[in-house]
């Protein structure tokens, strides 16, 4: 098992300790940890590591006791019983676009539309646990598929939700995610219906123009600018997500300073372009840009910071327990065309769902939700780095002996080619 492109588990150890060879030094990785060992040193370094106890000391102890820790914290997370408390949509994967990395673009055509009837019954599980855990109904619409293309199915869904949680005396916080590339009408319509909305763009229309296609040529950029607008003027938050892709990365700079200027929203998410739909392996990033990636990001955040908006990305965060990029972990039940429901965001379909072994808790023949029970990560046969990989939260450490330097700087940056290794391998 390889941890991205260059790191490999520790076959010695049961233990989520990771190494990568790196010219004159090894890298030790655990959650939360990092020994950069001088190459001759590495073999006895690795041995301590994984071999008798009372072998261990100095930085090959310290990687030890925080791989048994992130070991721990993981086996907690999974422990936790599955309790949704968020209710994910994807109605459709009809879109009025056709971006270059779309990870919905299916071979197959149109699916099914998700059904009232699914909705409901996964709708009323959700309160339940809301209800039980004191929070309010959390309902996010979401792409795949371009959700605001049939309103009608938009507002119907609404209408449910929101009577599903008046009737169990519950607040309902409502989020969309769209392309923003509306009509006024249908962008005003969004403003009024929703708490939160998220609109992508992945900078100035020469980058819009080339990664996110309108088929029909329409001036897209601009559109968005339009729908920004009106959501202002309605008085709602506005984030926008930003795909970054190897053609684009370097000009996080100016991605940062259009966005900023031109959509003014309240927060500026960027992610690495998924491998997943029409994106393959090769149109990822790679380790060996993962320099010149980190120093695009930091002087774009630096930009964005210049009108208060946090410029973030979700890329890898070895500092701190987080479950992988599963809805499952993050109780979110996360419904998809042809009304199933599946563990994982990147999942487009019920067909894909079944065949990848994602549905859960979902009766094949009717498609009716039963009950919900959290899967392990061993029903998932997708290539997801992150399943692998847990974090817990780091804290100073002052055991660095000279033969190896640690790397524990809580909320520091991380390692720019674990991130890389993340990024490659999303
Ligand atoms: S807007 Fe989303 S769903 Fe539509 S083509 Fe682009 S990535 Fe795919």
């Amino acid at each position: 098992m390889s941890l991205g492109n260059g790191f490999q588990r520790l076959q010695a150890s049961n233990l989520p300790i990771f190494r990568w060879e790196r010219g004159a030094a090894v890298w030790f990785y655990t959650p939360g940890g990092l020994a950069v060992v001088p190459a001759g040193m590495a073999e006895n370094f690795q041995s301590q590591t994984t071999g008798d106890p009372r072998s261990r000391q100095g930085a090959a102890a310290w990687l030890y006791q925080r791989a048994v820790q992130a070991q721990r914290a993981w086996s907690e997370i999974s422990a936790r019983p599955y309790a949704p408390t968020c209710l994910t949509l994807y109605l459709h994967n009809a879109c009025n676009l056709a971006c270059t990395y779309c990870y919905s673009a299916t071979q197959t055509g149109p699916a099914d539309h998700l059904t009232l009837a699914t909705i409901r019954d996964a709708a009323r599980i959700v309160a339940e646990n809301c209800q039980r855990q004191g929070l309010p109904f959390t309902a996010v619409f979401h792409g795949g598929g371009e959700p605001t293309l049939y309103p009608a199915e938009v507002d119907a869904a609404l209408d449910l939700l929101e009577g599903i949680a008046a009737d169990n005396g519950l607040a309902i916080f409502r989020y969309i995610a769209t392309n923003g590339v509306l009509r006024p009408e249908r962008a005003a319509w969004l403003a009024r219906r929703f708490d939160l909305i998220g609109i992508s763009c992945d900078g100035p229309s020469e980058i819009q123009n080339q990664q996110r296609l309108h088929p029909q040529g329409l001036d897209a950029p601009q559109m968005i600018e339009q729908t920004a607008n009106i959501i202002h003027q309605a008085g709602k938050p506005l984030h926008v997500r930003v795909t970054l892709t190897p053609a684009s990365f370097r000009r996080q700079p100016e991605i940062a300073a259009y966005i900023s200027e031109e959509l003014r929203p309240q927060e500026i998410h960027v992610e690495p372009v998924y491998r997943a739909g029409r994106v393959k392996s090769g149109d990822c990033f790679t380790p060996e840009q993962a320099d010149e990636f980190v120093g695009a990001f930091l002087e774009a955040r630096s930009i964005a910071q210049y009108y208060s908006i946090p410029w973030l990305t979700s890329g890898s965060r070895p500092w701190e327990v987080h479950g992988p990029y599963c809805q499952v972990f993050r109780n979110v039940l996360h419904l998809i065309p042809g009304s199933a429901a599946t563990a994982c965001f990147k999942t487009i379909d019920a067909g894909q769902a079944d065949q990848q072994h994602l549905a859960i808790a979902v009766s094949a023949a009717t498609r009716a939700i039963l009950s919900l029970t959290r899967p392990t990560f061993n029903h998932c046969a997708g290539p997801c780095w992150r399943k692998r990989r847990n974090a817990r939260p780091a804290s100073i450490d002052t055991t660095a002996s000279e033969s190896a330097r640690i790397f524990v700087r809580p909320r520091a940056r991380p390692p720019r080619q674990v991130f890389a290794a993340g990024c490659s391998a999303a």
